[in-house]
């Protein structure tokens, strides 16, 4: 990183920039853009694809020769730039940056890269929906937010979770049983891990037990936490994406990892605990078992 960004950052963050740099045999560039809409965002490319873009990638690995990879943060103004809600502490923004770079070269996790063979980001009004961007962003966040902590203590974790958004008949917020399922379980994820808040937590608590999707929800997220422990942070985002696979119903071989400019489905020899049964079969129980079907859930308090 050049001398006049890099010695504008605390020591803890000189290292952390030393570390991935060294992993990924490369220096981290950073992009000025007064412009864009984010006040940060970590970019990784090879040859110019990010793995992000699968089809580019496939092609650019026809080639067999990917050089180095390429590694920016881009940056509306300063490094320490800070946020009303999220991101109050000086730093921690650039920090959760610096950590999905951490995440690709130093732990060498692979990036959740396109769903039943095609990419998909978030787009328009759908941008809640299911998505491997969604998906990616909500397993990623779900391990760096608390991290942040370690290289910035100030940082608080108290990212809210709007409850009060999700509707109470959750087959109203689009058309899709899935998209809805998705919208709770990833809410879910992110009070569950990122939010310390004990009435938040237990408001959390309470809708997904009136949805009637707090037990596999749950056993959704011990899972993820105890994959985060795990040494080989390789292995455990294959094993995190396997069991969103079984949560949501989804086949294994519809979603694609992207291990650096390589591309593999999800393994197929992956365990996941019993009671990851899908979320659907939940709603589905929950409707003959109590005539409570979710479009006759009331809506939270
Ligand atoms: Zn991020």
């Amino acid at each position: 990183m050049e001398y006049k960004y890099r010695s504008q950052l605390p020591a803890i963050l000189q290292a952390l920039v030393d570390e991935i740099e060294t992993a990924a045999r490369t220096e981290i560039g950073i992009i000025v853009d007064r412009l864009m809409a984010a006040n940060m965002q970590a970019e990784m490319t090879f040859l110019g694809v990010a793995p992000a873009a699968p089809y580019g990638v496939m092609e650019v690995s026809k080639t067999g020769n990917f050089g180095p990879p390429r590694l920016n943060v881009r940056v509306r103004g300063d490094l320490s730039a800070t946020t009303f809600d999220g991101y109050p502490a000086p730093f921690a923004m650039f920090a959760h940056e610096l950590l999905h770079l951490r995440r690709s070269f130093v732990d060498r996790v692979p990036v959740v890269c396109f769903v039943a063979g095609k990419p998909q980001a978030n787009q328009g009004p759908r941008a809640l929906g299911f998505s491997c961007e969604n998906l990616e962003r909500t397993l990623e966040h779900a391990v760096i937010e608390p991290q942040v902590r370690r290289y910035v203590p100030e940082q608080p974790l108290r990212f809210v979770t709007r409850w009060e958004t999700v509707p109470s008949t959750p087959f109203a917020f689009s058309g899709s049983v899935f998209d809805a399922l998705w919208i709770c379980l990833s809410f879910w994820v992110r009070s569950r891990f990122l939010d310390l808040d004990m009435g938040n937590q237990k408001r959390a608590r309470d809708r997904m037990e009136q949805l009637g999707l707090l037990a596999v929800a749950r056993a959704y997220t011990d899972h993820l936490d105890r994959l985060m422990g795990s040494p080989d942070a390789e292995r455990a985002k294959e094993q995190m994406v396997a069991a969103t696979c079984s949560v949501l119903g989804l086949r294994r071989e519809f979603i694609g990892l992207a291990y650096g400019p390589y591309i593999r489905p999800v393994p197929v020899d992956i365990t996941v605990p019993r009671d990851l049964r899908p979320l659907a079969s939940a709603w589905l129980t929950s409707f003959v078992a109590g005539g409570r079907g979710p479009l006759s859930v009331t809506p939270g308090k």
